[in-house]
């Protein structure tokens, strides 16, 4: 609290004056009895209650979410980087002042994601500012996150404003995707990858490029974008796959026959891969979250070392690694540590050319460190 962090841990609570439900604002009271701010109040969870605000005497009603969100869009706006920009993280949850709340655009539909008592309470509040401060034809609600069964909340999906069109896609850095925001991963799209996606394509020229966990292939096609000779990718999941090779049709600028797409466990077609004396220019390594909190650090240093040292044999001399964990509970210090031990476990010289983390749509509090999840490095061997 006193460093403005949003959490109250269920420790933290010395007692609750009154009644309060799931959801309900709260005033929060210091050791001394001052009033710290406005809080809502989560008794399902571990983390007890989330501030909306520092201000003690902050009324917590529809304009304040209307100021919230307005307030979240403009930034965005302004932003070089996200100006002319069709897919866009609108609202990213403590950073943006909105504990529990996710919002992203894509072209005319807005995606929003519901985590938390207090925000799952302020729904009706939350979608008429999306509408409001955005002029979206669609909020299409994708709360169903597991974390919300922390907060003791059930899924809930569907058009919560609008109708959804037929098919939706958005333009990146020149590339169409289709984007699943029914059926996808999170939203239905990785935008925080978005500037990471179009550093690859301007270092993929002439190189025959690996792309593991694939996903819709944005990737992959930013490679094919930049000039890639080949590119193979690689998913487990088929439905991905198959965006993915729509997406690749909805591009006629790109050579189809430049790509090729593999469904299987990366672990496996790596060992398989090397085992055929394959060699790669470029290997990109963007897998799930391994390490969901600090207590799977362990196990997913091992995963994220076993992958990066298969990408690291796998590569010709002069080739670039793209390295990534989206895992909370593996620091950027232990990252690097993971891909330097790989590194040298892989008997090459190799160095860090670009140290990347997600899109400025995706800001880190200053006071919320945790937030910052997406870590990655670009590094050169030979
Ligand atoms: N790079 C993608 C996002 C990757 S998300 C983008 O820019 O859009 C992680 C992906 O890993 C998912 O598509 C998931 O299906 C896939 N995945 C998870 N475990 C896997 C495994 N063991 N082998 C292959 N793919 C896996």
């Amino acid at each position: 609290m006193a460093r403005r962090h949003p959490w109250i841990y269920d420790s933290a609570v010395a007692r609750l004056d009154g009644r309060a439900r799931p959801g309900d604002t709260v005033t929060v009271l210091g050791d001394s009895g001052a009033p710290l701010g406005k809080a809502a109040w989560s008794p399902e969870s571990k983390i007890r209650a989330r501030m909306w605000s520092f201000d003690p005497d902050a009324v917590i009603d529809h304009a304040f979410f209307k100021r919230a969100v307005a307030a979240a869009v403009a930034r965005r706006a302004t932003h070089p980087a996200l100006v002319g920009q069709d897919g866009v993280r609108l609202i990213h949850g403590e950073s943006d002042g909105l504990p529990g709340v996710v919002a992203d655009r894509y072209g005319p539909v807005v995606v929003m994601q519901l985590t938390s008592a207090g925000a799952d309470k302020w729904r009706e509040a939350i979608v008429a500012a999306l509408v409001q401060a955005t002029g979206c034809a669609a909020v299409y609600e994708r709360s169903d996150s597991e974390v919300r069964g922390r907060e003791g909340l059930a899924p809930v999906t569907g058009c919560a404003y609008g109708a959804l069109p037929e098919a939706l896609t958005i333009v990146e850095h020149g590339v169409r995707m289709q984007v699943d925001v029914v059926g996808g991963h999170k939203t239905g799209f990785y935008l925080d990858q978005r500037d990471n996606r179009h550093l690859t394509g301007q270092l993929a020229a002439g190189r025959r490029v690996l792309n593991c966990f694939c996903y819709t292939g944005g990737f992959s096609l930013q490679a094919l974008a930049g000039g890639a000779d080949a590119v193979l990718s690689i998913d487990s999941s088929a439905p991905a796959l198959a965006i993915a090779a729509a997406n690749l049709a909805l591009n006629p600028q790109l050579d189809a026959r430049r790509a090729e797409w593999r469904e299987a466990d990366v672990f496996a077609a790596l060992r398989a891969l090397r085992e055929a004396g394959e060699r790669f220019d470029m290997v990109i390594l963007d897998p799930p979250k391994f390490a969901p909190s600090a207590a799977h650090a362990e196990r997913a240093a091992r995963a994220y070392k076993d992958i990066n040292l298969y990408g690291f044999r796998l590569l010709n001399p002069g080739g670039v690694l793209m390295s990534y964990s989206c895992s909370g509970g593996i620091g950027i210090e232990l990252f690097h540590k993971i891909v330097a031990g790989a590194a040298a476990d892989a008997g090459v010289d190799g160095r860090i050319l670009h140290r990347l983390s997600a899109a400025p749509d995706h800001p880190v509090g200053l006071s919320v460190p945790e937030g910052e999840y997406l870590k990655g490095l670009c590094c050169q061997v030979g």
